[in-house]
C-alpha cells in the first residue's frame, strides 16, 4: 500500500465501453409497462421520446456497450477524475478505515452527470434530432445537457423545478451561459404545468412534475425528443465509467474497497461507481457491502414500496417497477435538490429487492455537518446531495473505530458544492431544519398507485 494521496489515470485509461449489470443479475429485471393495456411496452413505444440507439441501450441484455469515439473524446476534457485517499478526513476523524472517493466535481457541470448527457446528446444528434427537452432538479443536470447539447449543435429546453429556480439562480445563469432556455416549472407553457398552477398556484415544484413538463414538449414535436438524467438504464449504463475507472484507481492503491457508499436520487451516480464492483460481487470475485444513502425525508429506496409506478406526476411516462413514495408525492423543499425524486432506479430497487445492496437515510442537518467536517480536512465543499454519502461514510468510518477495524471505504464524491453556498449559509446561519418523514402524505400518495394486471 502507497503512501500517496491521489490516483491519477491517462486519457488512455477512459474506459473503451460502459458496464451493463442486466446479464449478470439473478433474473430479468420486470418489464416496462404500458400504462393503458398493462402488457410490457415495445421500444416503438418510446420512439417519440427517445432515439433509437437510447432505446436499444434501454433495454440491452449485452455485457459491454462500446463508447463511441466521439464521446470518449469529449471525456478526456475532464476524465479520467482523480481517486483521493481521505488522509486528512481519517485524521480528523480519528480512524483506522482507509477512506478512498471518486472526485466527479472535476467536470464542466461540477457532478458526474455530464457522463451521461454527452452520450445522450450524441445519440440525438446522430439520429437527426434538432432539440433536447429535460427537467432539472437543483440545475447539474440541465447544466450537464445545456453544455452536450452545446457541443453537439442542439437546441436545449430545460424546466427547472421552481423551488430550485429560486434557491439556485447561478445554476440557471450556467444552463443559460451555455446556450439553454430555463423555465421555472410548473409553467404556464405545458398542459400538465396549467393544470398542477390551477389546483396549486404557489406549487413549489418536484421533479416529477418537470419530467411531466418536459416529455409533453417532447411528444408534441417530431424534431424534438426527451433527456432523463438519471433512474433508465441507459443513464446508469452511462455513468458506469465512474465505477470503471475506479477499479483501476483503487488497483493503484493496492487496496480493495470492503464498503461502497454513494448518494441516491434518481440512482444514477450510486449505481455508476457501484454496478462494476457488484459485477465482480456477483460472478463471485469479490465481496463488497454496497450502501444507498437517501434523505429521511425523501426515503424512496428505505420506506417506499416496491411496485408499478408512473416515473412522472402527470402520468405521461410508462409503469416501471422500482422503490416508489408514490407519483404524486411532493417532497420537502430539501437543499438537496438532486434527491427530491419519488422513484429510484428500477436496477437500484431490484438489487436493493434481491438483497444485493443496503439502503439508508440521512437527516439534512447531520449532511450539511459531514459536508462542512470534509470541507474543512479536504479542501473539496461537496453538492449538498454529495453530503449525504460523506455522511454515511463517517458513521461507518466512526464505526470502524468503535470495533478497532481497519476497513477500506469508497465513496463516489459525485459533485461540488459552489453552486450552493447559499444552503452552506444557511445551515451555518440556523436556518436549515430537519424535515420529519412526511407518512401522511407518503401513504396518500401510496394509496393512489397505479393497479396493474399481470404480477412483475
Ligand atoms: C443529480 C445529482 C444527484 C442525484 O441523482 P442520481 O441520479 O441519484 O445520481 C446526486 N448528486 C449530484 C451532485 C447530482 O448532480
Amino acid at each position: 500500500m502507497s503512501d500517496r494521496v491521489k490516483f491519477l489515470l491517462d486519457e488512455k485509461d477512459i474506459p473503451e465501453s460502459w458496464y451493463n449489470i442486466v446479464p449478470d443479475l439473478p433474473g430479468p429485471p420486470p418489464p416496462v409497462l404500458h400504462p393503458g393495456t398493462g402488457q410490457p411496452i415495445g421500444p416503438q413505444d418510446l420512439a417519440p421520446i427517445f432515439c433509437d440507439e437510447l432505446i436499444m441501450q434501454e433495454v440491452s441484455t449485452a455485457p459491454r456497450i462500446e463508447i463511441p469515439g466521439e464521446v470518449r473524446d469529449i471525456y478526456k476534457q475532464w476524465r479520467p477524475t482523480p481517486l483521493y485517499r481521505a488522509r486528512r478526513l481519517e485524521a480528523a476523524l480519528d480512524t483506522p478505515a482507509h477512506i478512498y472517493y471518486k472526485y466527479e466535481g472535476v467536470s464542466p457541470a461540477g457532478s458526474h452527470k455530464p457522463n451521461s448527457a454527452v452520450a445522450q446528446a450524441y445519440y440525438n444528434k446522430k439520429a437527426g434530432v434538432r432539440r433536447l427537452v429535460t427537467e432539472t432538479g437543483a440545475g447539474q443536470w440541465g447544466s450537464s445537457l445545456a453544455i452536450a447539447c452545446s457541443w453537439f449543435g442542439l437546441d436545449c429546453e430545460i424546466y427547472m423545478v421552481k423551488v430550485s429556480y429560486h434557491q439556485k439562480p447561478y445554476r440557471r445563469g450556467l444552463m443559460e451561459a451555455f446556450g439553454a432556455k430555463v423555465y421555472a416549472s410548473p409553467s404556464d407553457r405545458t398542459a400538465s404545468g396549467r393544470a398542477i398552477l390551477a389546483k396549486d398556484p404557489n406549487c413549489s415544484g418536484s421533479l416529477g412534475m418537470a419530467i411531466s413538463e418536459a416529455v409533453e414538449v417532447a411528444a408534441q414535436s417530431a424534431d424534438t425528443k426527451y433527456a432523463l438524467g438519471s433512474v433508465l438504464n441507459h443513464v446508469l449504463l452511462h455513468q458506469t465509467v465512474v465505477g470503471l475507472e475506479c477499479q483501476k484507481q483503487m488497483e493503484m492503491a493496492g487496496e480493495y474497497p470492503e464498503v461502497l457508499v454513494g448518494c441516491t436520487g434518481g440512482g444514477s451516480n450510486f449505481a455508476g461507481i457501484a454496478f462494476p464492483f457488484l459485477g465482480a460481487k456477483l460472478k463471485k470475485q469479490k465481496d463488497i457491502r454496497v450502501v444507498a444513502v437517501e434523505p429521511s425525508a425523501c426515503p424512496s429506496l428505505t420506506k417506499g414500496r416496491y411496485a408499478y409506478d408512473f416515473g412522472d406526476t402527470s402520468h405521461l411516462t410508462p409503469l416501471v417497477k422500482m422503490h416508489t413514495l408514490g407519483s404524486t408525492f411532493v417532497p420537502p423543499p430539501l437543499h438537496s435538490g438532486g434527491l427530491r425524486y419519488h422513484g429510484m432506479a428500477p436496477l437500484v430497487s431490484y438489487c436493493l429487492q434481491h438483497g444485493l445492496i443496503e439502503a439508508t437515510s440521512v437527516h439534512q442537518l447531520e449532511t450539511f455537518q459531514a459536508g462542512v467536517q470534509f470541507a474543512r480536512a479536504e479542501g473539496i465543499l461537496p453538492a449538498p446531495e454529495a453530503t449525504h454519502a460523506v455522511a454515511a461514510t463517517i458513521r461507518e468510518a466512526l464505526r470502524c473505530k468503535a470495533e478497532g477495524k481497519a476497513r477500506t471505504i469508497l465513496f463516489n464524491l459525485c459533485g461540488h458544492g459552489h453552486f450552493d453556498l447559499q444552503s452552506y449559509m444557511d445551515y451555518f446561519a440556523g436556518k436549515l431544519k430537519d424535515y420529519a418523514y412526511p407518512e401522511a402524505e407518503i401513504a396518500m400518495a401510496l394509496a393512489g398507485l397505479p393497479s396493474v394486471p399481470v404480477a412483475g
